[in-house]
């Protein structure tokens, strides 16, 4: 088989103890994680999952991290694709992609989907730049007609992830297709300790690092870059030939984080 129509199948080893910050989220997939573990549960009480649920929030947030996590801790395969792979490709690739995509995952007892971008090919049909774009619109109809084609014995769950819910063709919205939706917010100050918290598990601190401290001072961040700053003090640490990472290697981290996304912002002007 051609490199375009290979699945991407995983075992996901992450939980929600990894997933920071987003509390209220993390409450709302609960639910799913129980039905993916023991769907009969939920079959002998009449109860129907909803089939597609919509990760919405911006960039970093940790909407990827969280459906990992709902495979991990469900113990179910997880199947990803990015939407936004689709409109490169030919003709005809991307809904054959995800044709295979869907096939493979039925034929597991449970198993999740996530369909990262979703608003790279989920765009509204025939409005704005792009409008009438084949390949993502046989795309678009791919998803759904497999979406529609679910049978009631199947446990197989799809999650999709966007920041721009607001220009998603209003079809992929109707009930039984993405008719739920989990809102990630950019974390607050307690939001932003706690991701911390999760990302110094592995790293010796010294005593003057303050966690709350810093995540006071770094406002905007979002889980992914409060993931790279903790990395970035580790490798200032590294670079000094400390055996702790100290203060002064996190005040070194955030600057030249900040200040390169300064310097991003002018280069791309
Ligand atoms: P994008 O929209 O850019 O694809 P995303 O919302 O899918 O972003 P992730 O790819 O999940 O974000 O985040 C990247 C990494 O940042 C994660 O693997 C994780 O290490 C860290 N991260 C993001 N959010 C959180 C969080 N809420 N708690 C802990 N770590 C997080």
């Amino acid at each position: 088989k051609s490199q375009a129509h290979r699945v991407q199948k995983e075992e996901s080893h992450t939980t929600l103890d990894d997933v920071a910050g987003i509390e209220s989220a993390k409450q709302d997939v609960t639910e799913i994680v129980d039905f993916l573990k023991s769907p009969d549960k939920y079959r002998a009480l009449g109860a129907s999952m909803p089939k597609g649920i919509l990760l919405v929030g911006p960039p970093g947030t940790g909407k990827t991290l969280l459906a990992r996590a709902i495979a991990g801790e469900a113990d179910v395969p997880f199947f990803s694709v990015s939407a936004s792979q689709f409109i490169e490709m030919f003709v005809g690739v991307g809904a054959s992609r995800v044709r295979d995509m869907f096939e493979t995952a039925r034929k597991e007892p449970s198993a999740l989907i996530f369909i990262d971008e979703l608003d790279a090919v989920g765009r509204a049909r025939g409005a704005g730049v792009g409008g009438g774009h084949d390949e993502r619109e046989q795309t678009l109809n791919q998803i759904l007609s497999e979406m529609d084609g679910f049978e009631e014995h199947e446990n197989v769950i799809v999650l999709a992830a966007t920041n721009r819910p607001d220009v998603l063709d209003s079809a992929l919205l109707r009930p039984g297709r993405f008719d739920r939706k989990v809102t990630l917010d950019r974390p607050h100050k307690d939001a932003r300790k706690a991701i911390l918290e999760v990302h110094v598990r592995k790293v010796p601190l010294a005593e003057d690092v303050s966690l709350e401290e810093i995540a006071a001072r770094t406002i905007g961040f979002a889980g992914a870059d409060l993931k790279n700053l903790v990395n970035e003090a580790a490798l200032a640490a590294a670079r000094r030939n400390l055996d702790r990472v100290d203060n002064n290697c996190f005040e070194a981290a955030r600057d030249r984080i900040v200040l390169g996304e300064e310097r991003d912002t002018e280069l791309s002007e």
